[in-house]
Parts: structure tokens; C-alpha cells; sequence
């Protein structure tokens, strides 16, 4: 499904991916771990096209389709979703009207036509039940003058609205009580299926006892230094990263 193949990009100049692998199939779950400043945020940012960030080499795939070629809108309606690590606030938009939008776009690019009215409430009302969102909520402002953990359960219910292809989740067990991390999870796990895939960022191993995944990287100095299954992110919760850092470090 996602193919990413010797990603190097920039900010600023500054080279933050060096050659970043990555191979993510319809069905798999895979976690993202690593220290702080590694590179995680930057990834989700330049395959979501975020306009800062500078792809400089390597290839990127969705479906086979180049997906560096899209635009941000395009690469979501061919089914890409990023969940941010720091949600906007939209004043003055509501989160129904923004997601009615969403929607329909995903649909006009398949040919279909706009939801009516009432199957688009249904949905509405099955999803919140779904990732047990709060209805005056999903009424409101985008985001506006929402929880840090209010938003992050906002992510997760869009994320369950547009039922995407891939979805990438940065950082949203972060700052999360224990409840809210499991009914996010419980959301994500609901969402999993054969015919999508997740790429979860996370610090924390936590996380990953509620959601499963298959894989498990770690990103350090903007590469995957390892891979492994779910084991590994016990053994990083146990040993920290330093003895990755070390190994990598001494090959410089
Ligand atoms: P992580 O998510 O793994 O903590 P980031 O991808 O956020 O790491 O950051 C990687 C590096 O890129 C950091 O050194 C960070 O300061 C830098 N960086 C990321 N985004 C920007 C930006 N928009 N402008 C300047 N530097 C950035
Ligand atoms: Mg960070
Ligand atoms: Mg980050």
C-alpha cells in the first residue's frame, strides 16, 4: 500500500530525513518510536505534503501512485489521513460543516454523489458512538477552545468519518488520560481492517498495549535504525534508546 523508498527531506535547509525506508501493506499496523527531534513529525508532515517540508531524493508510493507528485488534497482523497500531533483550532467552522465537506470530496473524487443529509447523520451519529465523542462537540467550532485531549479524541472521530486508506497518528496518545488512550485505541482498533493500514507515532510504549501493531521502527536521526514486532517496543520501555543511539552513533 505505501512504499517509501531512500525519503530524504528538508526544512530550512536543514537536512532532517537521510534515506528513510519504509514498506506498509493493506491490513498492517505499524508503530514509529525514537527519541525526540528524530525525525517522526517531519515524516507524517511531508507525506501528508505539508508545504514547509522539502523532499530532496527517494520515492514515495500510495496504491503505486506517486504520491509526491499530489497535492495535500489530492493525497487525501486517494485516501490518506494524517492525525496531527498539535490539532488546529478552526473559529467560525464548524465541525459537522467541515466534515459534510470533507466527505463529499472523498466522494466527488470517486464519482459519487454529495451524502444526503440524513445517511450523512447517521454516519455522524454511528461514529460518535463509535469513538464515544461527544455530540456538543461535534457541533462546535473546529477544535475551538477544546481539551488538548478533546481534540486528539477529534482526530480519531474524523479519522472514523473519512475512513481512510492509510491513516498516520502522531503522537495522539500524548496527553491522554488513561480512559481517553483507550477509547482512541478501542476507535482505531474498530477502524482496522484488511483494506487499510495505520502508522502510529508514539513516545510511549503504552499505547501499544491497547493498539497491536505488526511492526514496530524506530526513527533515529532521520532513518529507520531498527525494526521489529511488538517485542521491540517493550524492549525500548525497558532500555530507553541510548544503546540504538550508541550503535548508530559509533558508525558516523
Ligand atoms: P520528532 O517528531 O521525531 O520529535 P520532528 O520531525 O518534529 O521530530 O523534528 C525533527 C527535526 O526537524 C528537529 O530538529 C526539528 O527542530 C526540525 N524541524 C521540524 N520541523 C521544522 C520546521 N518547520 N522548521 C525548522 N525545523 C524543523
Ligand atoms: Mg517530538
Ligand atoms: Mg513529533
Amino acid at each position: 500500500m505505501l512504499s517509501i523508498k531512500n525519503l530524504q527531506a528538508s526544512v530550512d535547509d536543514k537536512e532532517i530525513l537521510k534515506g528513510l525506508n519504509l514498506e506498509v501493506k493493506a491490513g498492517e499496523v505499524h508503530a514509529i518510536m525514537g527519541p525526540n527531534g528524530s525525525g517522526k513529525s517531519t515524516l507524517a508532515s511531508v507525506l501528508a505534503g505539508k508545504e514547509a517540508y522539502e523532499v530532496t531524493g527517494g520515492e514515495v508510493r500510495l496504491d503505486n501512485k506517486d504520491l509526491l507528485e499530489l497535492s495535500p488534497e489530492d493525497r487525501a482523497r486517494e485516501g490518506l489521513f494524517l492525525a496531527f500531533q498539535y490539532p488546529v483550532e478552526i473559529p467560525g467552522v464548524s465541525n459537522i460543516n467541515f466534515l459534510k465537506t470533507a466527505v463529499n470530496e472523498i466522494r466527488a473524487y470517486k464519482g459519487l454523489a454529495p451524502m444526503e443529509a440524513k445517511e450523512f447523520l447517521k454516519l455522524v451519529k454511528e461514529k460518535q458512538k463509535l469513538v464515544e465523542f461527544d455530540a456538543k462537540l461535534a457541533n462546535r467550532s473546529l477544535n475551538e477552545g477544546f481539551s488538548g485531549g478533546e481534540k486528539k479524541r477529534n482526530e480519531i472521530f474524523q479519522l472514523a468519518m473519512l475512513e481512510p486508506k492509510l491513516a498516520i497518528l502522531d503522537e495522539t496518545d500524548s496527553g491522554l488520560d488513561i480512559d481517553a488512550l483507550r477509547i482512541v485505541a478501542n476507535g482505531v482498533n474498530h477502524l482496522r481492517s484488511e483494506n487499510n493500514a495505520f502508522i502510529v507515532i508514539t513516545h510511549y510504549q503504552r499505547l501499544l498495549d491497547y493498539i497491536v501493531p505488526d511492526f514496530v521502527h524506530v526513527l533515529y536521526k532521520g532513518k529507520i535504525v531498527k525494526s521489529g514486532t511488538k517485542e521491540l517496543a517493550l524492549e525500548l520501555e525497558e532500555k530507553g534508546y541510548d544503546w540504538l543511539k550508541e550503535s548508530v552513533d559509533a558508525e558516523e
